[in-house]
């Protein structure tokens, strides 16, 4: 019961004082109305992720998730997780939650690309915005509202659960330093980012993350991405190329999903519903910290090895990358009205939150920058 009144106290929920009230009025009448949620039955859900086993932050994240939701509902729901390819192969991710096969799934929106073209804002865009705009758009500024209405025909609910923060540029067995360095370049890079690259006259090339340490030791690919000093880290990408570049243009804030069920979710107690939704937020808030946390102690160590060389990409580059980026951009939202859509609420938003940015956050790194 203790346990209980501290989730009330948590939620601050006229709910679940409902819900008492409910459970001393059958009590006594004996009878139960049907439309009053059943506040003491235990959901077993299944749940369904992209990520390999342990995989770190990511896996681990979902795991701690499940967890965390099983404890805040009093036992009441519990997800059982499975890791990409245990139950489901990866990416049928969202085919699986979309057909009710499991009630839950962990992902990133971009994977669905093929199926969602606009779900790519959903989780990075070159030159687009950081983890702090991301969630400021997503929780105050429409972009949740637009992400759900992109998944309803799916019958699935979104979340925004976890971000990678500003990736890095990748690894890369020779120095670049004009755009013209770009050309010809075989490069794992997913996505719109693959699509600019491939603008700068760059091959992108698609590879899984097991496939990558291999591709560019043996040269079949020049350089490659991954996520940032923590995972690029235990991949070993330092022993298969030298130059180790920054800033992650392609992936300034990555953000990952929780993906529902609709009609599994709309089966859920209000205060369960809430528990869900709370708990995403919950996991996006610990995904972010731990890569920012875990990054500056990898980022130190890779640095400290003699054959590695930290870099930012020349302006020059980055300066081109953004205008192929635009125009990139601009070809998608002519192929697709609903890519066009989100592109022009994207747009507004991350300039009007570039425009206070620039006098909060950025304003203030620059006045430490120059101590
Ligand atoms: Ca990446």
């Amino acid at each position: 019961m203790l346990k209980r009144w501290g989730l009330f106290a948590l939620l601050g929920s006229s709910l679940l004082l409902g819900a008492c009230q409910q459970e001393s009025a059958s009590n006594t009448a004996a009878t139960a109305d049907a439309a009053q949620p059943d506040t003491t039955k235990v959901y077993n859900w299944k749940m369904v992720t992209t990520w390999p086993p342990n995989f770190p932050i990511f896996q681990q994240g979902v795991e701690k998730f499940a967890k965390d939701v099983e404890a805040m509902s009093n036992g009441r729901l519990k997800v059982q997780v499975f890791a990409g390819g245990e139950l489901v192969p990866p990416l049928q991710t969202f085919d699986a939650v979309s057909q009710g096969t499991v009630q839950m799934g962990h992902g990133a929106a971009y994977y669905w690309a093929g199926k969602v073209p606009a779900a790519q804002f959903m989780t990075a865009v070159p030159f687009g915005m950081t983890a702090k705009g991301m969630n400021s758009w997503f929780y105050q500024g429409g972009g949740l509202e637009l992400w759900r209405e992109m998944y309803e025909p799916f019958n699935v609910v979104p979340y925004p659960a976890g971000n990678s923060g500003v990736q890095m540029a990748g690894w890369f067995n020779k120095k670049i330093e004009s755009i013209d360095d770009l050309k010809g370049l075989k490069m794992r890079i997913p996505g719109l980012g693959g699509k600019v690259l491939a603008k700068a006259g760059g091959t992108p090339v698609l590879l899984a993350g097991g496939e990558i340490y291999t591709a560019l030791e043996r040269g079949t690919i020049d350089a490659t991405e991954w996520v940032g000093p923590f995972h690029d880290e235990r991949l070993g990408l330092y022993r298969a190329a030298q130059y180790y570049y920054y800033p992650g243009w392609h992936e300034p804030g990555t953000v990952l999903e929780l993906i529902v069920n609709k009609e599994a979710l709309a089966e859920l107690p209000e205060d369960l519903q809430k528990i869900v939704e709370i708990g995403a937020q919950a996991l996006n808030q610990w995904m972010y910290s731990k890569f920012e946390g875990l990054n500056i102690q990898s980022l130190r160590e890779l640095a400290a090895k003699p054959n590695v060389e930290v870099m930012p990409l020349p302006e020059t580059v980055l300066a081109e990358l953004r205008r192929l980026t635009d125009i990139t951009l601009n070809e998608e939202a002519e192929k697709d009205p609903k890519f066009k859509k989100v592109y022009e609420a994207f747009k507004a938003f991350k300039a009007d939150h570039q425009a206070w940015t620039d006098i909060s956050d950025g304003a203030y790194y620059d006045l430490l920058k120059a101590e």
